[in-house]
């Protein structure tokens, strides 16, 4: 049920935009969700064109990106993401399979990660908020990206 008061929160804040910016019609709204946030994007479409209802969203489309997760090295301060650790998601890849742990619970990141600046175990997980990344309306003709 957590899709349907994501995308509750989406609508509300983009109709509300809408109107403090006069915009009558939205094409396209585009989230940013935290990859490990196990949304299902489904879901939260259905549940987005089926709340959207009589708004300046009717026709509206809701894409979808997802967000890596950042960690946060305690000790040097380095802020790192998967990309720059794939060596040793692969290793975690090659040992657990796809599922690896890390892939279902990032808070279990000082288990498996270490800091690829100074190799320390004591990183964290950086939590990400859903973002609304923009919105493409139409005005007079003419569809425009505001973010
Ligand atoms: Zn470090």
């Amino acid at each position: 049920m957590h899709e349907w008061s994501v995308a509750d929160a989406v609508i509300r804040t983009v109709v509300n935009w809408a109107s403090e910016n006069h915009v009558t019609q939205v094409k396209k709204v585009k989230v940013g969700i935290p990859s490990f946030s196990f949304l299902d994007v489904e879901i939260l479409k259905e549940a987005f064109d089926t709340m959207k209802g009589d708004s300046p969203l009717d026709k509206a489309e809701l894409e979808v990106v997802f967000k890596d997760p950042i960690f946060k090295c305690r000790n040097c301060g380095l802020t790192f993401s998967l990309k720059d650790v794939s060596d040793q998601l692969e290793s975690l890849k090659g040992e657990f399979g796809e599922e690896y742990p890390l892939h279902l619970m990032p808070a279990l990141a000082p288990s498996f990660l270490k800091c690829p600046r100074c190799g320390s175990h004591d990183i964290v997980a950086e939590t990400q908020d859903i973002t609304i990344d923009g919105i493409e309306v139409e005005e007079s003709g003419t569809a425009q990206t505001v973010g």
